[in-house]
């Protein structure tokens, strides 16, 4: 896997459309397009990493945070019950995007967990969320 063909490298070059929540030097936080619920966001460095082997310890640092500053943020707008952060390396255990991401996913009693969801969302709903969390955000 290279940036060529990466859909996150695409999305952080402004090649191919995303519903970013926040972007600095060492990460972007955006929505993922197929949601497990609705708020699910994935947390992601700029610099290309195929999964978590490769990372230093100052990246590594970076996503942390980010998930640190998000998951009370999603939960919140999102009203859910509890927020599952997960991070998956490697087609063995279920990556399915090879470029590093961590999922924050707001959970609901009763609601199975998951952590891929099946379908695309609509991008009006996206588009909803997404400004709500910006505004969050600030
Ligand atoms: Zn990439």
């Amino acid at each position: 896997m290279t940036s060529e063909n990466c859909i996150f490298c695409k999305i952080i070059a402004g090649k191919a459309p995303g519903h970013i929540l926040y972007r600095d030097d060492d990460v972007m936080c955006l929505l993922d397009i197929a949601p497990v619920s609705a708020g699910h966001a994935l947390i992601i460095p700029i610099k290309h990493h195929d999964n978590i082997f490769s990372l230093n310890k100052p990246e590594v640092s970076a996503l942390a945070l980010q998930s640190h500053r998000l998951a009370p943020i999603i939960k919140r707008v999102t009203g859910a019950d509890g927020l599952g952060i997960h991070q998956l390396n490697g087609r063995a255990a279920g990556q399915t995007v090879f470029h590093y991401h961590t999922h924050l996913i707001p959970c609901f009693h009763g609601k199975p967990m998951q952590i891929h969801g099946r379908k695309p969302a609509l991008k009006k709903d996206l588009d909803d969320m997404a400004e709500r969390l910006r505004a969050a955000l600030k």
